[in-house]
């Protein structure tokens, strides 16, 4: 078995993963341009949606975010790739707050690893609350309306459209594609 650079062994074939980036710390737009350029170190970057500016869900006595999505392909099993997203939360200064919705420099959620349902202590995927975002639907409807979630068998746009709440909040940066 060949070894690759990171040291870990080349079980894992390319998977792709979508992510789900926001900020709303400090200058938000560096902050996603920043995690893109460190994942884009350990995995690669394919599409990359347009970034939208969007209303906090959950606390909303919080600043606004700004949210993409963006799939990448990488060889890193599940949990390899939680490590990494968490290193690049805590190398961009992001702290562990008691309460769950407050600001932050940088979050990454892993949406989808290929078509796996994955479900342990640290990892839940597909990650268990993208149906009802619209900051997630919106800009992953963008780059890959027919990718279909394996639980619900439903198209990223088709989840967009049942949107309860519809894309109310969710503003797309003008000038960014
Ligand atoms: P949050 O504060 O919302 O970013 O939650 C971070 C925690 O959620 C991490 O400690 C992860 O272990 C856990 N987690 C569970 N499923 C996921 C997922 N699909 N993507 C990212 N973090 C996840």
């Amino acid at each position: 078995m060949k070894k690759v650079s990171s040291g870990k062994l080349k079980d894992y074939k390319a998977v792709n993963v979508y992510l789900s980036l926001g900020s709303n710390m400090g200058d938000r737009q560096y902050n996603l341009n920043e995690a893109l350029r460190l994942i884009a170190q350990r995995a690669k970057l394919f599409e990359v949606s347009s970034t939208y500016e969007t209303e906090p869900v959950g606390n909303p006595d919080q600043p606004r975010f700004l949210n993409l999505v963006a799939r990448i392909q990488t060889r890193l099993a599940p949990l390899e790739l939680l490590t990494l997203t968490k290193g690049i939360e805590a190398k961009m200064g992001r702290v562990k707050e008691d309460k769950p919705n407050a600001p932050r420099p940088i979050d990454i959620d892993i949406l989808f690893y290929g078509d796996q349902v994955i479900k342990n202590r640290q990892l839940t995927v597909p990650h268990p609350r993208l149906m009802e975002r619209a900051f997630v639907l919106v800009p992953l409807a963008e780059i890959a309306p027919k990718l279909i979630h394996p639980v619900s068998g439903k198209s990223a746009e088709k989840m967009l459209a049942e949107l309860k709440q519809g894309v109310q909040g969710v503003f797309k940066l003008p000038g960014n594609g």
